[in-house]
């Protein structure tokens, strides 16, 4: 470990002595380096043990990076023990040891969206209310919003009187009582829950307290109310917190972050050292050049002066392209071109978008011209049906009190347990307020079902119950997987259920992928499990599992796709950001609103500052819109940036419009912008 490759500042913080640190620095200042170097020098000059460190992050892929850093640092056998997680994982662990104080057992399930929203659908059901009228979701989402202002339900107040609000009142409470009945926590729960165990047993805290004597956080501000409380008691008295972050980036607003804790940590830890870096390492001097710009016209900010000792490197292109099609060509031919010419890897280029539709234009031109890439987040693999069939299975046979998978796969594949027999059993659950899975197991003692559907459900307990017992029993959870998947017909079921024999045959590959995930996860783990496994699952923030298990992914060539949330803490050659128009950045909802674009343009700073050597912004002049061309608006933050930073260029058109319609839209679209630069 070489501590003469930190500047003055940085090593300042990683050789900071006990007591609350406050690293507040810009984009590329190093923060998330002094995290691994001063992990790194804690364990070898200061003699801490490994497991007595905590790092806390937001994305698995973060995490991942950390402690790779950390262990090229001192190695990896100096590293054992030693937590780098993400919140979400780190409360999970914690809640695995000691849910039951809080009454919940420990083989608990974990509901991810969709599961949450179908939950409410049932209980927006049972109180009469039109689920065609009122938006689950958007229930969901405020009761989601209430945990993360860590809000229980017996607290939750009618603010603004509108309709859903009161519904939501209705729907918390029955909400989070069925989510207990069934074993089962939500995402929010998670750190809720960790927060209220610590609350109510000291003796917990006190136990993680003694363990973790160095916390560390990297991207502070994102935190919101709940992970403050959390970071705050795991701190105790002791106060070893070290919180690294930049308040312009901070674009988790809309999910309860609140910028308040990290302009707040001096007042809430007295005392606290503060340390700021302004050298940037990361990019040109072009592309700061244009962060700072565009960052410059916030308000609510501190302000900051970041520079650069390196190049002003190349100017920053702009490229306005007809369509999306077009737009993806270009970044194609960029791509083929920077390789060739700066001979660059494919992992060497991102392309960032605002939201996760944009992806798909450019992953069928990848594929299209045989460019290896990989997605993250999107439409997550886990949230696919047949995937979530799959694992509804496995989750039952953890956990057999988890309702909303119980019913899902009651009698999918069909097996003879109809809506009329679900409903008798349904009613004799709730009538002897006994789980349905202990009525199912005494099916025979209803009287109103007949002998078929008695022989039915008592044969599905059966499989459940000798396929958990063969999981628990089995290292290989993989081959079992296969065989059980096999023994229900799952993919019979997915062949039924499609004429399109293509879209089948990708639906049955996924399901085999679950199998290889499965296997995948078998060979990072020591000590594997099914609901090792599960937990895993409903975790993952962002990857698919590796196509091929021996290959890992972060090692593979592959061109990145992600959106600009998820690209937070990484670092890129050449960036493309794409779409940049209104209503993608600044995006729809927030102008429809008419809220603050400030959350927006931090957005567009994080996308900017990804890029290290070269930055391309593209822009269409029209998109599809259900089959229809709509003219699109140039983003609003192009015009931020000082146009002598700027290349700016047309496609080079090419049909579906003729020559000459290309050359007039190219135009337009070309006029637009240069009237917004003002020049
Ligand atoms: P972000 O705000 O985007 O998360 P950050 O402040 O965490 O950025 P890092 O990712 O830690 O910044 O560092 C940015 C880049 O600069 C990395 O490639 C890192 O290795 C490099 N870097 C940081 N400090 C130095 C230094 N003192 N000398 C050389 N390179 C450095
Ligand atoms: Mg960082």
């Amino acid at each position: 470990m070489d501590l003469t490759t930190l500047n003055q500042e940085q090593l300042a913080a990683v050789r900071h002595a006990d007591g609350p640190l406050l690293l507040l620095a810009g984009a590329g200042s190093g923060k998330t380096r002094v995290i691994t170097f001063r992990i790194g020098y804690l364990i070898r000059q200061r003699g801490v043990l490994p497991a007595q460190l905590l790092a806390v992050t937001f994305t698995n892929k973060a995490a991942k990076e950390m402690k790779e850093r950390v262990e090229e640092l001192v190695g990896k056998r100096q590293c054992r023990g030693m937590i780098i997680s993400t919140f979400h994982s780190l409360c999970v662990r914690i809640l695995k040891e000691d849910i039951e104080r809080l009454g919940y057992k420990k083989n608990f399930s974990i509901y991810g969206t969709a599961d949450q929203v179908r939950l409410i659908k049932d209980l927006m059901q049972a109180v009469n209310v039109d689920g065609k009228k009122y938006d689950a979701e958007r229930i969901q989402w405020m009761i989601s919003d209430a945990k993360n202002r860590l809000i229980p339900p017996e607290s939750y107040t009618v603010r603004y009187q509108d309709e859903y609000e009161y519904l939501a009142a209705e729907v918390y409470p029955k909400y989070q009582k069925a989510l207990k009945a069934f074993n089962a926590i939500d995402f929010d729960d998670i750190i809720m829950l960790t927060v209220r165990l610590f609350r109510e047993h000291p003796d917990v805290l006190e136990k993680y307290q003694q363990r973790f004597r160095y916390l560390m956080v990297d991207e502070y501000q994102d935190t919101n109310a709940a992970q403050y409380l959390l970071l705050r008691s795991l701190a105790g008295e002791r106060r070893n917190l070290c919180v690294v972050g930049d308040d312009d980036q901070s674009i988790y607003g809309w999910r309860g972050a609140d910028l308040g804790n990290i302009l707040d940590f001096e007042k809430d830890f007295p005392g606290a050292a503060v340390i700021r870096l302004e050298q940037n390492y990361r990019s040109t001097g072009n592309i700061l050049a244009a962060a700072n710009a565009v960052i410059g016209n916030n308000r609510q900010r501190k302000e900051k002066a970041l520079w650069t000792s390196g190049d002003k490197g190349r100017p920053i292109e702009l490229v306005r392209c007809m369509d999306e099609e077009d737009e993806a060509r270009v970044v194609m031919e960029r791509i083929h071109a920077e390789r060739f010419r700066h001979e660059l890897q494919y992992r060497e280029f991102a392309i960032l978008y605002r939201t996760n539709v944009q992806s798909r234009a450019f992953e069928e031109q990848l594929r299209y011209e045989n460019i290896p890439y990989v997605l993250i987040g999107g439409q997550q693999f886990f949230d696919r049906k047949e995937v979530k069939d799959a694992v509804a299975y496995l989750k039952v046979l953890v956990n057999r009190r988890d309702e909303v998978n119980l019913l899902r796969i009651l009698n999918y594949p069909k097996r003879g347990i109809g809506e009329t027999t679900a409903d008798r059993l349904i009613r004799a659950s709730a009538e002897g307020e006994r789980p349905l899975w202990e009525v199912l197991c005494a099916a025979g003692e209803i009287e109103d079902l007949g002998e078929k559907a008695q022989e039915a459900v008592s044969g599905f307990v059966a499989l459940m119950e000798r396929y958990a017992q063969r999981f628990a029993r089995t290292p290989n959870l993989a081959d079992t997987a296969r065989e059980f998947f096999a023994e229900i017909k799952l993919e019979d079921e997915i062949y039924r259920g499609t004429d399109d024999p293509k879209k089948a045959r990708r639906r049955v590959e996924n399901l085999e992928e679950v199998v290889n995930a499965m296997a995948s996860y078998l060979e990072r783990e020591e000590k594997p499990s099914l609901s090792g496994f599960l937990e895993k699952v409903s975790l993952l923030d962002e990857d698919r599992p590796d196509r091929d298990s021996k290959e890992k992914k972060l090692e593979r060539d592959a061109v990145t796709l992600m959106s600009l949330h998820s690209s937070k803490g990484l670092e890129y050659p050449v960036v493309f950001m794409v779409g940049m128009e209104e209503e993608f950045l600044p995006h729809k909802n927030v102008l429809n609103q008419g809220a603050d674009v400030e959350e927006e343009r931090r957005l567009c700073y994080v996308g900017i500052t990804r890029a290290q050597r070269q930055l391309v912004l593209t822009g269409a002049a029209q998109r599809k819109k259900y089959g229809q061309l709509q003219p699109r608006i140039p983003s609003r933050f192009l015009q931020e940036i000082p146009g002598e930073l700027l290349d700016s260029q047309t496609s080079e058109g090419r049909p579906p419009a003729s020559e000459e319609e290309q050359e007039t839209m190219a135009n337009n679209f070309f006029s637009g912008i240069r009237a917004m630069l003002g020049d």
